[in-house]
């Protein structure tokens, strides 16, 4: 280990919570106590509050090999941040608990501690505390959130109806795609350590895959034209499962064009050399972080033009019908797992 780098034993837990509490003072209004007591105090609003939480485990969601670790905490943030968008929420404050390995470095630690504070910046938001202990197996980042929504503008996943229309964000596949660069780049490396990974021409994938954004900005436009989905969800696990848990708890059924669904160039790419259907990796691919709602048929008007919400299609009455139209007009039963027609 090279000289300049410091043991966190060097300066003891306390010693890195003093560091970390310097990089984060409160600015926000909301905050009116952040790090250094036993809790943080929080000033209540008029509004609903939203509180969630989300873990990234070295090993399950993460590899520390291609994983930087800025934009770990910067992802860490975002998946939490995009659960509160997802209720038509706005993001507030966070807590950060840390899990950390005997061969972790406080400069390691603080480099997560980076990639955390440009995402409070980004998203506007305070970190209030957190919790830090040894981890016997590997890196553990749990993020604790509070949002705050207005109680007549939260989105829940059980609200859409028949007639509604279907909308997603941005574009679907390229998280995912992004990881079986890296995952091959790793094996390449593995394979011969004087080879230095090309990761230029996936420059979009890689970085969908390690620091992905959450859409806060879509909540804010939503808002400023005056839609509030009927349903929402952000898409984490594959569109096809988010659509399947807003089928379920709505009570509904959802027909989606496969024509519609949007994908970006260099993705489509990439599936194209990884022998992928694009259709597999924009419903089954995951970790896009972009925002699944369904809007009533009067709102349309509102968002037809906007450049970055695609309407990929319809809500019917029958729960038991999620189907896929695909391009050549067949209809698919819509999965969460496998998409065997499309292999
Ligand atoms: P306690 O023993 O009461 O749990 P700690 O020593 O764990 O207190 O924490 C002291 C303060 O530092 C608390 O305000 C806590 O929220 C904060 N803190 C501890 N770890 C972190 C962390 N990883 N990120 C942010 N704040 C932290
Ligand atoms: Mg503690």
């Amino acid at each position: 280990m090279s000289k300049e780098l410091t043991q966190i034993s060097e300066i003891g837990e306390f010693g890195l919570i003093d560091r970390i509490s310097k990089l984060f003072p409160v600015e926000d209004e909301g905050t009116a106590l952040g790090i250094g007591d036993d809790a943080a105090v929080i000033v209540p609003s008029e509004k609903d509050i939203l509180w969630s939480t989300d873990m990234l485990n070295e090993g399950i969601h993460f590899d520390l090999t291609y994983t930087p670790l800025q934009h770990l905490g910067y992802k860490a943030v975002s998946a939490n941040v995009s659960d509160i968008a997802a209720m038509n929420g706005i993001p507030k404050q966070i807590t950060v608990s840390l899990g950390i390995s005997s061969k972790f470095t406080v400069e390691a630690v603080e480099a997560l501690f980076k990639g955390i504070k440009q995402a409070c910046s980004d998203y506007n938001i305070q970190l209030v505390g957190g919790d830090t202990t040894a981890s016997a197996a590997g890196l553990i980042v749990s993020v604790g959130i509070l949002g705050e929504v207005d109680p007549d503008r939260k989105s829940l996943r059980s609200g859409a109806s028949k007639d509604d229309i279907i909308c997603v964000t941005g574009d679907l596949g390229a998280a995912f795609l992004g990881l079986q660069v890296l995952e091959r780049e790793k094996q390449v490396f593995q394979a011969n350590p004087e080879m230095q990974p090309k990761l230029d021409k996936y420059k979009y994938l890689v970085e969908r895959q390690l620091k992905p954004k959450a859409r806060i900005d879509i909540i804010h436009e939503l808002r400023d034209v005056g839609v509030v989905p009927t349903s929402m969800i952000d898409i984490s696990d594959g569109l096809a499962s988010e659509l399947l848990h807003i089928s379920k708890a709505s009570g509904v059924g959802v027909r989606i064009i496969e024509d519609n669904l949007p994908i970006d160039s260099q993705a489509y790419d990439a599936a194209v050399e990884f022998n992928i259907s694009t259709t597999t990796c924009i419903m089954n691919g995951g970790e896009d972080y972009e925002l699944l709602f369904t809007i009533s048929q009067e709102d349309f008007k509102k968002i037809e033009k906007h450049p970055d919400i695609h309407f990929i299609g319809y809500v019917h009455d029958k729960p038991n019908e999620n189907i896929l139209i695909s391009k050549q007009e067949q209809v698919i039963p819509i999965t969460a797992q496998g998409w065997k027609h499309f292999d």
